[in-house]
């Protein structure tokens, strides 16, 4: 099938200043470019450029599935509650959850992922270990009511996934096709032009504990990364970390109270005893399911995470200003140090054997010099707790890590039996015995790729576009449309192209030279062919790299064949 498109047809609405809305780069291209359009917070329209582009990535996306030994299918958007109140996130997942009932009041939800249905679809179909192991997947639109949608695609509340699901009857046959996913996703990045890195994650509202996240590096990225030079890295979400200590105080001394007005933050506290920040314990608090107070105790200069707060306590949950009030709580002068009747103390493992501390002395307005654990306070349990920054230790190798900001395109899960055990699927093992299938689970932000490879592609004037995923590869760009040795010439061109298999357009449109320009370099086609008087006088045209903005000049004759072959060679370069 040849793709021929003529600009003056084409439904592509470009505009000249940057939507005010827009505040990243692929947001304000695709806008400006006409290639999308918000209908509502979080939810777009794609426009033919857009959907062409979409569905080059959906095609990679498809053969590397394949390639693998998944199975495409397509399950429904809306899910019946009842499958939700078997695996128990109905109540779980929260307000992103987008609930609705149907005519006869009965609960639905909008899919923000399909680990219900598949499950449910497969605890009736397959029964025996000898049908294992099953792998589907579908390139399917969901909805999740996210907080913030920003960032135009890259944090929609409608998006398209690719979402594949496992079952196994061995967590061997589980590893294996989770290494094969893992490797599948590394390849479609590459092929979609992406910088990116394999983390170490946090598995959040999916569960299981063994996964991988998959980043594009982007300043704009909304997660934040630490990386070492052995290899190793992670989400700080998920970072375990060695934080390097230096104390100022090494020397064990008495505990003193101090009475320190107004002061209710660690900058503060430290200025006013005149001490570095990292010689303070800040100390946080927190509510366990049964009602337990917690105090989380980090070094003064770093903050707590909340995922490893909950690892430590599972379900812990950060007082919030009602709860201080409520508990009689001296917020800002929260400590270790006598603590309430029944509170348990966990700390930052980097402040063990350390001696002295500027820490809350559970007063408003009083704080403790020279706090030493042991002596002054008992910590129930050490652990790691403190988001992790550039300059720790890293754990795996103890070298020096460093930061990075990336956008997570998609990750890969092992989840286990969470949801087969909670729903009751099971299948026959070799024995006779009945047991629940082992799952993994595998999510490609598709129009989140999309947009993040445009975050990597662009400059000034507008998206770069790699050829694997342009809308259309080449434009040719007749710089007057009403001059009939300029224009046949450039129409020729164009079917000639087309032909050859190259995907083009031809700029037919009766305007400047200067918007011409400006618009093909805004869409970004990776090649542009110029005809113009000037060169047909000398029986050439002007060949332009969108990307490196080189212009050569080619002979009429050789010009198709050229492109054609350049192109041929570019496809290869990011196929299967
Ligand atoms: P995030 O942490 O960014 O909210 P997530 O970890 O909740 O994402 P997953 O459940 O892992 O997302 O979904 C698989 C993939 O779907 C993600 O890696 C991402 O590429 C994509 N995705 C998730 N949420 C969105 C969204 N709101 N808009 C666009 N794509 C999304
Ligand atoms: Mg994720």
């Amino acid at each position: 099938m040849t793709v021929a498109l003529r600009f003056s047809e084409l439904y592509a609405p470009t505009l000249k200043e940057d939507p005010s809305e827009a505040e990243i780069p692929s947001h304000q291209l695709l806008l400006r470019a006409g290639m999308i359009r918000k209908v509502a917070a979080g939810i777009y329209v794609f426009l033919p450029l857009a959907w062409r582009s979409i569905a080059k990535v959906e095609q990679i996306v498809r053969e590397e599935m394949d390639a693998i030994g998944s199975q495409e299918m397509q399950m429904p958007v809306v899910q019946p509650a009842e499958l939700w109140l078997e695996s128990g996130r109905w109540d779980l997942y929260g307000p992103e959850l987008a609930r609705l009932k149907d005519r006869q009041g009965r609960d639905f939800c909008l899919g923000p992922t399909h680990e219900e249905i598949i499950t449910a679809l497969v605890r009736n179909e397959l029964r025996s270990y000898r049908e294992l192991p099953v792998s589907l997947y579908q390139i399917h639109t969901k909805f999740r009511d996210e907080v913030r949608p920003r960032f135009g695609l890259l944090r929609g509340r409608e998006f398209i996934m690719k979402d594949a699901y496992s079952f196994h009857a061995t967590q061997e046959s589980l590893q294996e096709h989770y290494d094969a996913q893992a490797h599948a996703y590394g390849r479609i990045c590459d092929r979609l032009g992406l910088k990116w890195r394999p983390v170490v994650a946090e598995s959040g509202q999916i569960g299981g504990s063994v996964t991988t996240e998959f980043m594009a590096l982007a300043e704009t990225g909304e997660a934040a990364l630490v990386y070492c030079e052995c290899g190793w890295a992670a989400n700080v979400e998920a970072a375990e970390t060695v934080v390097p200590r230096s104390p100022s105080i090494t020397v064990p001394r008495e505990l003193e109270k101090v009475h320190t007005p107004d002061i209710r933050t660690i900058a503060e506290l430290a200025q006013f005893l005149g001490i570095p920040e990292h010689d303070t314990i800040k100390t946080m608090a927190g509510k366990a399911p049964d009602g337990q107070l917690v105090f989380f105790c980090v070094p003064g200069d770093r903050e707590l995470n909340p995922v490893k707060a909950d690892w430590a306590v599972s379900g812990v949950e950060l007082l919030d200003e009602e709860d201080f009030d409520a508990m009689r709580l001296p917020k800002g002068s929260l400590g270790p140090v006598a603590p309430p009747e029944g509170t348990l103390v966990i700390a930052d493992r980097s402040l063990q054997g350390e001696v002295a501390w500027g820490i809350g002395a559970n007063e408003n307005d009083y704080h403790y010099i020279g706090a030493m654990p042991e002596r002054d306070f008992t910590v129930d349990s050490w652990t790691d707790l403190v988001v992790a920054e550039p300059g720790d230790g890293c754990p795996s190798c103890g070298g020096t890590v460093q930061g990075a900001r990336g956008i997570e395109v998609s990750q890969v899960f092992q989840l286990g039996t969470k949801y087969s055990e909670a729903m009751g699927a099971t299948f026959n093992d070799e024995d006779g015995n009945e047991k629940p299938f082992i799952m993994g689970c595998y999510g490609v932000g598709v129009t989140r790729s999309f947009a993040a490879v445009i975050e990597q592609h662009n400059d000034e004037n507008g998206i770069v576009w790699p050829v694997g995923v342009a809308p259309l590869e080449v434009a040719v760009i007749p710089l007057a449309v009403g001059d009939d040795e300029v224009y046949p010439v450039a129409e020729r061109m164009w079917r000639e192209l087309a032909e050859a298999g190259v995907e083009v357009i031809i700029d037919d449109r009766d305007e400047r030279a200067g918007v011409k320009f400006a618009d093909n370099d805004l869409i970004g086609f990776p090649y542009q062919v110029v005809v113009g008087k000037k060169g047909l006088a000398e029986g050439a045209v002007e060949f332009k790299d969108r990307a490196t903005g080189e212009r050569t000049m080619l002979a009429l004759d050789e010009a198709v064949e050229h492109v054609a072959a350049l192109i041929a060679e570019e496809r290869a370069r990011f196929a299967h």
